[in-house]
């Protein structure tokens, strides 16, 4: 079975990978990327043995890679990937299902609607929503703002799916001055545009200021944000939710990795009240650690994102069960509902909690760590991020630097409210205590080796 020892050379490779990740640098090395032009080969002429294909990849791809699925990756947001998602996106993967149809799959059309049962049941959503499994949260915010749309512009009299926006009457959206980018991108493939916004101010920690609101009605969409990529910080659902949905408007939540709070305990508080708004825009590839890309679009009102999403044609066969291509804006795709399923079952209620609060406790133990070294923390640490100055801009863009190319761990800079900053997001499964403090002992290594020299 030439096909079995293939898949079995595959599995031990990527074992042997992950093996690899605590003792290997986790940027990879320059001459790991320079290797990397050994892929510039022309097309070949004739058929390569599958074996040597995957020898290939792994010899040459793998050292390249950065090794954002160990412990001590901490730029961006980037979830790592359980070892049950993993595997279960193995076996998904070989069973190649398209997920658009339930007469397709039977099986991942199951799974995906556990996985939404599930989903919001942690989450403390209401269990009624409609969900749809998409790549990620930038797809997620587009396709819930699609509802939003949709919903606003019917109730207006407007079908946005058949006439289009060119004479629709106006609608207005308002977002915090911390909106995420991709939101704005999903506004602007939305032809709702990035400029024609009204953007609401924000406090020290990125939160939107509740008494800064415009007026809203009817033909409104509001945009909060659960978890600003800086700061981690939530806007102050509870204040602002119920008075928008009084006034009539839409009030949609990107959450990416901040709605994984609702799932904890200790962290609850900060999102209370989340559960009212419209719509929300989840990751499944940052914090709930399952393979890229998993992201899922979830609406209150199922009509709303079907009248945005749903496509029919004779072909296309309609049964009595949930499409989830009803609820998406592709057709054909892969079975992201089995991922998310499987890190579901592994974790379960109890070590979804555990995940986050860990994360969010070693968050807290980098930022305590780096001020008792007397270096500034610059923002108020609520969940998983930290943004740390090194003194001023120079220097700290020097001390990242300097981390990177260390290789104990990786962090990335961002600018907050005007300075210079690393950022730690602390976002993976595989964090360890020790990786902590590994991580924390490199960062102070490196960042007195720079004000050393200055
Ligand atoms: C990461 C992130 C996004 C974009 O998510 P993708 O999964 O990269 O598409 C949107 N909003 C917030 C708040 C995020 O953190």
């Amino acid at each position: 079975m030439a096909t079995r020892s293939l898949l079995a050379d595959a599995a031990s490779r990527a074992a042997t990978y992950l093996e690899g990740l605590p003792s290997r640098s986790v940027a990879p090395s320059a001459d790991a990327v320079a290797a990397l032009s050994q892929f510039d080969r022309p097309l070949p002429k004739h058929p390569i043995d599958a074996t040597a294909v995957l020898r290939q990849l792994d010899e040459i791809g793998s050292p390249g890679t950065g090794a954002s699925a160990g412990g001590r990756y901490f730029g961006f947001v980037i979830g790592a990937t359980l070892p049950a998602a993993l595997a279960a996106n193995m076996l998904a993967s070989a069973w190649d299902q398209n997920a658009g149809l339930v007469v397709i799959s039977p099986t991942t059309a199951k799974l995906e609607t556990v996985a939404l049962r599930w989903l919001l049941d942690a989450l403390h959503l209401p269990a009624t929503c409609a969900a749809g499994f998409v790549t990620g949260a930038t797809m997620a915010n587009f396709t819930c703002l699609a509802a939003a749309r949709h919903s606003l512009l019917a109730r207006a009299g407007w079908d946005v799916e058949e006439q289009g926006l060119f004479g629709a009457p106006q609608l207005n959206v308002v977002v915090g001055e911390e909106v995420h980018v991709t939101a704005l991108k999903a506004l602007a493939l939305l032809g709702l545009g990035r400029a024609r916004v009204t953007h609401v101010p924000t406090d020290a920690q990125g939160r939107m200021r509740a008494d800064k609101l415009p007026p809203l009605d009817d033909r409104t969409i509001l945009l909060l944000q659960a978890g600003n990529v800086n700061t981690g910080a939530f806007d102050p659902m509870a204040e602002i939710i119920p008075k928008a949905r009084a006034a009539g408007a839409w009030v949609h939540v990107d959450g990416a990795f901040g709605l994984w709070a609702a799932a904890t305990p200790s962290r609850a508080a900060l999102i209370a009240g989340v559960d009212d708004a419209d719509s929300w825009a989840l990751d499944a590839h940052k914090w709930l650690n399952v393979p890229y890309d998993s992201g899922v679009a979830i609406c209150r009102d199922r009509d709303a994102l079907r009248g945005a999403t749903a496509v029919s044609a004779a072909y296309l066969v309609q049964g009595a069960e949930r499409e989830p291509c009803e609820y998406v804006p592709e057709l054909s795709r892969r079975a992201r509902g089995v991922d998310i399923w499987a890190a579901l079952s592994a974790l379960g209620r109890s070590g979804i909690a555990e995940m986050i609060e860990r994360n969010c406790r070693q968050a807290a133990r980098f930022a305590d760590g780096l001020r008792d070294a007397g270096y500034e923390i610059l923002a108020e640490v609520v969940l998983n991020q930290v943004l740390v100055s090194f003194g001023d801009d120079e220097t700290t863009r020097r001390v990242i630097a300097g981390i990177q190319s260390d290789g104990t761990c990786w962090c990335g800079g961002t600018v907050w409210h005007g300075r210079t900053a690393m950022r730690i997001s602390v976002s993976s499964w595989a964090t360890t205590d020790e990786d902590v403090e590994l991580s924390l002992a490199a960062m102070l290594r490196v960042a007195s080796e720079v004000l050393a020299t200055r």
